[in-house]
């Protein structure tokens, strides 16, 4: 135990992990490494609130107080550059080694980028960090026209921030929905219909065909329908990709991210991944995932900390997510995938209503539009595998709890 643990990147993941390291008695050093200069923070609320608020200050995940009081000695501004598994000793950029017993990657994900003409000019953003949010806040502070590129959770919270804060938005999306596959149609349709009645403007079966510029800045786009949209910012929203490349380049084992055992080691020995960059079979499906929400992270980081300590378990948390979208609270849990019956309750036109999604007699997965007390019962419900009858989910919440009360108390 003489080198300890060192985590790789400083966010949700790592921050869990190094807490969760503490709260199972790990005793020897923890070294956490991020390349942010930044206390690390929350990332949910940058596209919620951060933006459109220029006095806005990042959540921090923990006080400074937490790292110095549990001996955790953070690095921020700190890149690792290259692992070296067998001699178990990190590069870090500006010339620095760091030697582990275990490693943690916890380094996340990335915006993809648009490989487009034009998508260099200054205006054109995607959001990732605290320093993207700033710097989405000061263009945006500028600029009356928007474009979001991308129709997934992440574009459309930034559309209807950035809209709430006056800028005409346009969101362009290549599909012919939005949220892609993450949600059942009729949830994507009715979020499609809310936005537009806020003055969002929305074209599907879109794509861009260049980003134009003046002087080096973005002024518009130029979409494959022949139609040129004013815009002083383009935020690119197209997804992310999973931050790899270390381990990869450490000869670690790659699928759709850092592939990972049920209890977070990777192929390397005592090296274990967690977060937006792992990816592994999933318990409830038998499918490969790489899920991105704050959930896995968390969830995952404290599994791997049990694992370095000698408990390991095997990685079986409900997975959840959630997205504020203007005035719709989305929260989804379960996973959809192998589900082949959809059940509504609740009323879309009041915009509260949830979809239950069943594979066969299973329960799959629920989301929900501000209906929290059905996410809550999912999460309870999903986690002790039970599946109500089609009767209890029209019947509403009561029916579900009356039917959760009278399972049998597992010991
Ligand atoms: C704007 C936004 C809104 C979101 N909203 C939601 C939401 O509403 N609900 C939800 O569940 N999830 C949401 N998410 C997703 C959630 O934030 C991620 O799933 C979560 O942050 C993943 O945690 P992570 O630790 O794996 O990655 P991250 O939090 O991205 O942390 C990885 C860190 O590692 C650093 N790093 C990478 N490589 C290196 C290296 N070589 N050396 C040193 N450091 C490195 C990165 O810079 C980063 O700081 C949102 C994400 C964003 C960006």
């Amino acid at each position: 135990m003489k080198n300890g643990v060192v985590i790789v990147g400083a966010g949700h993941a790592g921050v869990q992990a190094a807490a969760s390291l503490r709260e199972e008695g790990y005793d020897g050093p923890v070294l956490l490494v991020g390349d942010e200069k930044e206390l690390p923070y929350h990332k949910p609320p940058l596209s919620k609130t951060f933006i459109k608020d220029g006095a806005a200050q990042p959540q921090l995940l923990r006080g400074e107080v937490f790292y110095t009081g549990h001996s955790i000695d953070f690095r921020p501004g700190t890149l690792v550059e290259r692992i070296d598994a067998t001699a178990r000793r990190l590069a870090l950029s500006g010339g620095g080694e760091l030697a582990y017993d275990h490693l943690i990657l916890a380094t996340g994900s990335r915006p993809r980028a648009l490989p487009l003409p034009g998508a260099d000019l200054t205006g054109v953003l995607s959001l990732r960090s605290v320093a993207d949010a700033r710097l989405i806040r000061e263009h945006s502070a500028a600029c009356e026209d928007v474009v979001v590129i991308g129709g997934g959770f992440i574009g459309l919270e930034i559309a209807a921030t950035l809209a709430a804060g006056g800028r005409r938005v346009t969101v362009v999306e290549a599909l012919d929905r939005l949220l892609g596959r993450a949600v059942a149609p009729l949830i994507a349709e009715h979020v499609r219909k809310r936005l537009e009645a806020t003055g969002i403007r929305i074209l599907l079966k879109t794509t861009i065909e260049r980003i134009e510029g003046e002087n080096g800045h973005v002024a518009g786009v130029l979409t494959s329908t022949g139609e040129r949209l004013p815009a002083g910012m383009v935020i690119v929203g197209i997804g992310v990709v999973p931050n790899v490349e270390l381990a990869e380049a450490a000869g670690i084992a790659i699928a759709n991210g850092i592939r990972v055992d049920t209890a977070m080691r990777s192929s390397a020995p005592d090296i274990l991944a967690v977060g937006d960059n792992a990816s592994y079979c999933h318990w409830q499906t038998g499918a490969d995932v790489r899920l991105e929400s704050v959930q896995n992270a968390t969830d995952q980081s404290k599994l791997a900390a049990r694992t370095i300590v000698g408990h390991p378990g095997d990685y079986a948390a409900v997975p959840w997510f959630w997205s504020d979208i203007g005035d719709m609270k989305l929260q989804m849990v379960g996973l959809t995938t192998g589900s082949d019956r959809q059940i509504l309750s609740g009323d879309p036109s009041e915009n509260r209503f949830s979809v239950f999604h069943f594979a066969g007699d299973r329960l799959a997965a629920i989301e929900s539009v501000n209906r929290p007390a059905d996410h809550m019962l999912g999460r309870k419900m999903l986690g002790l595998g039970f599946s109500p009858t089609a009767e209890m989910v029209a019947s509403g919440a009561e029916a579900l709890k009356a039917a959760l009360a009278a399972l049998p108390q597992q010991g």
